[in-house]
């Protein structure tokens, strides 16, 4: 049975430091509740909205590098609802019908599968600026479980960039790559921080054939995304297959039971009493892509191209790219001379595991080693000096723990031979069930050397060559 899954995204322009229509400040997370709020934000009589310059130019920076078509000009537009997050009961967003237009029209989305190891396509229906509402929290957590509800309007008119996909994303999954790639995109642009609570929701429409449309909405991450379109499809096939009739209708997303819930029937776009805000006049945006267009802009895919034609496999590459800083110490250490095999292999493997566990931040620049140090270490390991192993078992623990290691201490280097011979004397047991075909003892002598060599530099690969050497030689004894 064949289904269609359509995105919109909202994403917070987070870096955009203000509202979009007043100065106060775009990451409201900071503030006690109701004091990040000013009169235009709290839509007081009188108060008028005024278009921010930065918000508007971080959104056409992200419709330029999906290749958006962007208007001479455009209209914002005022969305009627009420409800108590929204305290003027309109909404300013954009919208290319009644006399508004939005920041860009069409585009697409191109998104890496690394597990295919392949560039997919979605194509972009459009990209509007909106004010994001204020925030409703439940006294019991959520909408259907709830007595009371408080609101906080610190996160009133915070600038949004609402991203709307064709219906055309083939699974879940891709639906999850595919804003994961938005998202990994924005932040290299500047334009946000995913990783900020509440940063960006998901609304999915699906539908499988022969039903209408269903709307999920306020999906908070990219996992339950994939999570509630397989509940999704899932549900409306069983109704369809059992001819029953899925009627059109939004629907909530239960993150916690894994199921969607009826929130109710959709309403249709008419509802809305959309017109052209007379409040604010139309903005032309020929001289804000300018001002776009002296901007370095960087996108994931352009990096992935750079760190591949270095030479560095596509795996490593990508995993070099999903984290921004990352990526940006394995360049600069390359502009320096750092070997980019070795330094890529240190950075996104070794590094980058030992910084998963000992639980820092990955996204911090500040816990990536200084491009200097990084290069010492790559330069060691192609002059020959120490094996990649030597260091990874003896410098990377430590760097990780004071990455900018302005002092490389080397360690001593052991004598595997010697410690070899000691193990093979005190080990008798494990090395008769080498000879009896026991590999695992093998691994078990392998330890012992290690472990005699602690604090000194030793390959284990090296070890391991060297210990079957001297076990078969040695052979003949036993
Ligand atoms: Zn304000």
């Amino acid at each position: 049975m064949k289904y269609k899954i359509g995105l919109e995204i909202h994403t917070q322009l987070t870096e955009a430091g203000t509202k979009l229509f007043c100065g106060c400040d775009s990451n409201y997370r900071k503030y006690k509740p109701n004091t990040n709020v000013c009169p235009v934000c709290l839509g007081l009589p009188g108060a008028l909205p005024v278009p921010r310059k930065q918000p508007i130019i971080l959104a056409l920076a992200v419709a330029e590098t999906f290749n958006c078509r962007i208007p001479e000009s455009m209209v914002f537009t005022r969305k009627h609802y009420f409800y108590p997050d929204l305290l003027k009961n309109y909404q300013i967003t954009q919208y290319e019908k009644g006399g508004g237009m939005p920041v860009c029209l069409g585009g697409t989305l191109k998104y890496y599968d690394p597990d295919l190891d392949l560039w997919k396509k979605v194509k972009l229906r459009r990209m509007n600026i909106e004010e994001d509402p204020g925030k409703t929290e439940y006294s019991e957590g959520n909408i259907l479980a709830s007595e009371f509800a408080y609101v906080d309007y610190n996160r009133s008119g915070v600038p949004l960039l609402e991203v709307v996909t064709e219906p055309e994303i083939p699974t879940p999954r891709d639906a999850r790559k595919a804003v994961e790639y938005l998202l990994l995109t924005m932040e290299y642009v500047g334009a946000m921080n995913p990783r900020l609570e509440g940063s960006f929701r998901v609304d999915a429409n699906i539908s499988v054939e022969g039903g209408e449309r269903i709307e999920v909405k306020n999906i908070g991450s990219t996992l339950d995304l994939e999570r509630a379109l397989r509940y999704e499809i899932f549900r409306q096939r069983k109704i369809v297959e059992g001819k029953g009739v899925v009627e059109r209708e939004t629907r909530h997303w239960d993150p916690v039971r894994g199921i969607t819930k009826s929130l109710r029937s959709k309403e249709s776009e008419e509802e809305y009493l959309y017109f052209p805000d007379p409040d604010i006049p139309m903005i032309s945006t020929e001289p804000l892509l300018k001002e776009v267009r002296k901007r370095n802009i960087t996108t994931p895919e352009k990096i992935m191209e750079r760190v591949s034609r270095l030479g560095v496999n596509r795996r490593t590459a990508w995993s070099l790219v999903t984290i921004k800083a990352c990526a940006e110490t394995f360049l600069e250490a390359v502009s320096i001379g750092a070997d980019p095999i070795i330094s890529s292999r240190i950075l996104a493997i070794d590094y980058k595991g030992h910084l998963r566990k000992s639980g820092m931040n990955l996204y911090k620049r500040k816990n990536w080693p200084d491009p200097i140090v990084l290069k010492k270490i790559s330069d060691l390991i192609r002059n020959k000096v120490y094996t990649y192993d030597e260091i990874k078992y003896n410098i990377i623990p430590k760097l990780v723990n004071d990455p900018k290691m302005i002092h490389i201490t080397l360690p001593e280097k052991a004598s595997p031979e010697k410690l070899i011979t000691e193990v093979m004397n005190e080990e008798r047991k494990a090395v008769w069930d080498f000879y009896q075909g026991k590999k695992e003892a093998l691994d078990y002598l392998v330890g012992k050397v290690l472990k005699k060599a602690y604090g000194k530099a030793m390959d284990p690969k090296k070890v391991r060559k060297l210990l079957e050497e001297s076990l078969y030689k040695s052979s003949n004894i036993y």
